[in-house]
């Protein structure tokens, strides 16, 4: 635990100094570019992976990277609130779903009612992702790699499944169809530091190299 003490005192006298002027231009204000939804896993940490600066992604983590469906509710909603936020208020040009392999989350889908006993706010949240197990389930081969091969298709068609729900709210269908608002799909490897995005025309997901 001093470790992240240590860290604390060490981003104040270190980093907080290199960026000195940009922390009193954010003091009073921020103005993202880009809305993140990235899963809550500890190894994916968005501003790493996008080499970005504080004030640049507004971010929203939960389990799986899940949007819920847009709906009108009296309850406490804190990613439909904080997506609405993001679109209304700050106005961001950029939502980017980010998954990742190894993705706990997306396993879980298929784990049985009694191993998520434990868990069962966990287990009523991955409902957001159910029909996406059983797309993976209709339509994976039959091979010797199955298992490896739901695990990425399906944190693959999470993402997609996760963007074609931001479009259930109102106002990012709107901006979306007037080309105000960019959406992006992206997938993580853990183990290569590589960036899928995905190509909707080919319904594929294409490493991200060096943008012209
Ligand atoms: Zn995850």
């Amino acid at each position: 635990m001093s470790d992240i003490f240590d860290g604390v005192f060490k981003f104040k006298n270190e980093d907080y100094e290199k960026h000195k002027n940009l922390f009193a231009k954010l003091e009073v204000g921020q103005n993202p570019h880009t809305l993140f939804i990235g899963c809550s896993d500890s190894r994916v940490v968005p501003s790493l992976i996008t080499q970005t600066l504080p004030g640049e992604l507004f971010m929203v983590r939960n389990i799986a990277n899940m949007v819920p469906p847009y709906r009108e509710t009296q309850e406490y909603v804190s990613t439909t609130s904080a997506i609405e936020f993001a679109i209304e208020v700050l106005d961001v040009k950029n939502v980017v779903v980010c998954g990742h392999s190894n993705c706990g989350g997306c396993a879980a889908l298929y784990k049985s009612e009694e191993e998520l006993k434990n868990v069962p706010h966990v287990r009523k949240w991955l409902e957001l992702a159910k029909s996406v197990k059983e797309y993976v389930l209709n339509n994976i081969d039959n091979n010797a790699e199955k298992h490896i091969k739901r695990e990425m298709m399906t944190e693959q068609f999470n993402i997609v499944h996760q963007m074609k729900n931001l479009l259930t709210y109102p106002l990012i269908k709107e901006k979306y169809l007037n080309k105000e608002i960019n959406i992006y799909g992206w997938y993580y490897m853990i183990g290569t530091g590589e960036v899928y995005n995905y190509d909707k025309a080919n319904d594929s997901f294409n490493l991200i190299t060096k943008q012209k």
